[in-house]
């Protein structure tokens, strides 16, 4: 007897309708009838280790289900509800992800290299030392999410909501944050090397001594942002709002600073050999 993989999709054989059907099933989860049934199912498949890889588990709805260590790779969750979920450890590498609620969910040590989280609810998510080099975090909810020691190389995170998140020590070499807002952000010790900012909401967050070597900060609104320690060698901060920033020996040589704003900010031990910072709006701060 043969019997069809998970990644074969197949129609949903209720009448007229137009949805693939669900991994295991001959229905959509809308059509499904034995939802418990076929979630206990899935949840014994995930125990046993079974590669789920490619599945078709779009738009469920999940309750209580454990993924831990579960095998997805390229499977389809794309808008499936999994509220307070555990992924820890589990294979989610180019796993389609669009538009899923994953509010308080836990990723840590994921492997989700490639997988497409675009327009997610991920606030208050753990993804601590998550492999997700080139993966999609484009318009999606990350408010108060925890990167530490998280890989993110190449990432994409343009137009994300990240305030209060948390980055600190993870690896943002490359990656595209464009008019991302990230207020209050912590990037402590972390690689921003060559990654793109520009456009990007950075009041009140926190770079020290972190990497932002030939970074592209154009345009960021950095009110009140701490990047005591950090470097940025040759970084691109063309018409950025750094008004009231902490730059104590901070590194800043070769760096871009033309139109920048940076009123009641004190560059007293700030390396500015060979930076441009012509037409910047400069203003020592005066003691006391
Ligand atoms: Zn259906």
């Amino acid at each position: 007897m043969t019997r069809a993989g998970p990644s074969e999709k197949q129609a949903c054989q209720s009448e007229g309708c137009l949805f693939p059907a669900i991994a295991f099933a001959q229905y959509c989860w809308f059509h499904l009838e034995s939802k418990g049934e076929w979630l206990s199912n899935l949840e014994a498949r995930i125990l046993t280790g079974q590669n789920l890889g490619g599945a078709n588990l779009a738009r469920i709805l999940f309750k209580g289900i454990k993924f831990g260590r579960a095998r997805l790779s390229g499977a389809d969750l794309s808008g499936a509800r999994l509220i307070g979920a555990d992924f820890h450890e589990a294979d989610l590498a180019a796993a389609q992800l669009r538009g899923c609620d994953f509010r308080q969910s836990s990723f840590s040590r994921l492997q989700g290299s490639g997988a497409n989280f675009e327009g997610a609810l991920a606030a208050e998510c753990n993804f601590e030392y998550a492999q997700l080099a080139d993966t999609n975090f484009s318009h999606t909810d990350l408010r108060k999410a925890r990167f530490g020691g998280a890989s993110l190389y190449r990432a994409r995170l343009d137009f994300a909501i990240l305030e209060a998140a948390d980055f600190s020590t993870a690896d943002l070499s490359f990656a595209l944050m464009g008019g991302a807002y990230a207020s209050t952000c912590r990037f402590d010790e972390a690689d921003l090397s060559r990654s793109n900012l520009v456009g990007t909401n950075l009041e009140g967050a926190s770079f020290t001594k972190a990497n932002l070597f030939y970074a592209r900060l154009g345009r960021v609104r950095g009110q009140g942002a701490n990047f005591s320690q950090a470097r940025l060698e040759r970084a691109v901060l063309r018409e950025a709002d750094l008004r009231n920033v902490r730059l104590a020996d901070a590194e800043l040589k070769g760096a871009i600073l033309e139109r920048a704003i940076l009123t009641g900010t004190d560059l007293g031990q700030v390396n500015l050999d060979q930076a441009n910072i012509s037409g910047a709006v400069l203003e020592e701060k005066v003691p006391g």
